[in-house]
């Protein structure tokens, strides 16, 4: 079994632009906070298609990022929330799979009725993975994250069961956690309840681990990690206080990042931030659909056009930086950008040679994001 290391970090990014200053970021919450995050590339299906790109430029981002900062350390490319309708274009390029089976999960009824349709196919997407690639040529996660009702740790506990009897060699799983995880934006709900059934959640791995023979470095997965910083201090205590590691997925944050570093480079990227914001209002509908169970944009809340025409750079950046102590942040509008990097594709003629032109900009945005308001939330709190 090809085995991650204890902590990982979903680094992913839309337009595969920023996989240097992602590692990077890594590299520098090393050396601030001594704990080294196994980076991994994750790009969804549902991203690729909505982009139109292939999982090849995944890798290539990834690879090339290790290369040019001679990075020697493990790394992988992960094929993020895939089904067997999606899982073949992954196969050569991934060594990282998210296997999801949320939508066979049943609404109704025992556990075995809700979960086992579930995880019988996850079992059947992980052989045909294996089938193709060799068991031993990747890592395997389980996600059923997208669905609206929280599993609880007895519901964990079930599905490892199941999951260890189907023979999968699960070593991260993405259950459904109390409260509301949206795109780009703080953790909402009850945070003490949370941290009790994440406090469960871990005693259940470990027993796992011990009585159904599951990998021993199992570990939970946290997806739409993005910016979850209320949370980010209880999970924080809680893998030091039980001696486990976590993967934590963030993608979204890193393109909010990018539209931030745009506005503050220059006048032409300011225009073109606030172009794509423009554009998105009249397509509210078919951008928010497809992430219906993970985001809240409150329309009210919206500025129109004409006001955000009359910001300057840094108005923007208040805006839409992930600042609760700043007046001015609007979670809707960043919630509303998470969702139309759709927008941005569409103007890839102007928007990606901006990503290139102003990348020192933007990755500065993009390594203090990940490593002083992620990572750090994490270790240091
Ligand atoms: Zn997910």
């Amino acid at each position: 079994m090809m085995k991650i290391g204890k902590y990982s970090f979903g680094t992913g990014d839309r337009f595969a632009h920023e996989g240097v200053n992602q590692l990077k970021a890594l590299i520098e919450a090393e050396k601030l906070f001594g704990v080294h995050f196994v980076p991994v590339w994750n790009k969804s299906n549902r991203e690729h298609d909505i982009i139109g790109t292939e999982p090849i430029s995944t890798r290539k981002e990834a690879d090339a990022a290790v290369k040019a900062l001679g990075y020697k350390d493990q790394y992988f490319v992960d094929a993020d929330h895939i089904n067997m309708h999606n899982v073949d274009r992954f196969i050569d390029c991934c060594d990282f799979f998210t296997i999801d089976v949320a939508d066979y999960i049943g609404h109704t009824g025992t556990m075995e009725e809700r979960f086992l349709p579930a995880i019988k196919e996850a079992g059947k997407i992980y052989r045909h993975i294996a089938g193709k690639k060799g068991a031993d040529n990747f890592v395997t996660e389980v996600s059923m994250d997208e669905v609206d009702e929280a599993q609880t740790p007895e519901e964990l506990r079930y599905i490892l069961k199941e999951i260890a009897k189907e023979k999968i060699p699960v070593q991260t799983i993405a259950p459904k956690f109390t409260g509301r995880f949206n795109k780009g934006v703080d953790y909402r709900g009850d945070l003490e309840r949370f941290e009790k059934e994440f406090e469960q959640d871990l005693l259940v791995i470990d027993e796992a681990i011990k009585e159904y023979g599951l990998p021993e470095n199992l570990k939970l997965s946290i997806h739409s990690g993005s910016d979850k910083f209320s949370i980010y201090p209880i999970m924080g205590r809680l893998i030091r206080k039980y001696d486990k590691g976590i993967h934590i997925k963030t993608a979204g944050t890193t393109w909010l990042e990018e539209n931030i570093g745009l506005a503050l480079a220059a006048p032409e990227g300011l225009a073109l931030a606030k172009k794509i914001y423009v554009n998105s209002l009249g397509r509210m509908e078919e951008l928010t659909v497809p992430y219906a169970t993970v985001i809240d944009v409150d329309v009210k809340a919206l500025p129109s056009p004409e006001e955000v025409e009359k910001w300057d750079a840094e108005t923007y950046a208040k805006v839409m930086r992930h600042n609760q102590a700043e007046p001015l942040y609007n979670p809707s509008f960043r919630q509303l950008i998470h969702v139309s990097y759709k927008i941005a594709a569409e103007l890839k003629d102007e928007f990606l040679p901006a990503l290139e032109k102003y990348t020192n900009v933007i990755g500065d945005q993009i390594t203090a994001n990940i490593c002083e308001r992620h990572i750090k939330r994490l270790f240091t709190e």
